[in-house]
């Protein structure tokens, strides 16, 4: 049901910033940013190989990620797992008792739709199911 790690996501304070350092610095392939409004942040892509790494920068101090970078001053914020069909995957996995954050898919960025799993569940580590594609 899971078919590969999609993105790593990382909380920052100044996306711009941090823009500059993954390019400049690390040199990866910058694909551009995107606001997703229902998550309330601008997220920066990079490629890396197969997988992309994803930038949070909040929008406003009630998103999630802006009580993240208050708590831990930003870093690893999530892994995001590509599922075939995630309505399938949250299922089965509430069978197997994880804790779901989202019982229901949400949007994402790209129009994915997403669901994260409690991080009590996997010893710390939030993991959000996506499942690519037209969110409508
Ligand atoms: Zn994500």
């Amino acid at each position: 049901m899971i078919k590969k790690i999609d993105h790593i996501a990382i909380a920052v304070q100044n996306l711009q910033e941090e823009i500059a350092r993954y390019r400049d610095v690390l040199g990866l392939e910058f694909l551009g940013t995107e606001v997703v409004p229902e998550q309330k942040v601008t997220v920066a892509f990079f490629q890396v190989g197969d997988v992309r790494i994803e930038l949070l920068e909040p929008l406003s101090p009630d998103s999630p990620i802006s009580a993240f970078i208050e708590k831990k001053g930003g870093g690893l914020h999530h892994l995001s797992l590509e599922v075939d069909d995630i309505q399938a995957c949250i299922r089965q996995l509430q069978e197997k008792e994880v804790r779901m954050i989202d019982r229901e898919p949400r949007v994402g960025a790209h129009n994915a739709r997403i669901a994260f799993a409690h991080p009590k569940s996997f010893s710390g580590v939030l993991y959000e199911l996506q499942q690519k594609g037209d969110a409508s």
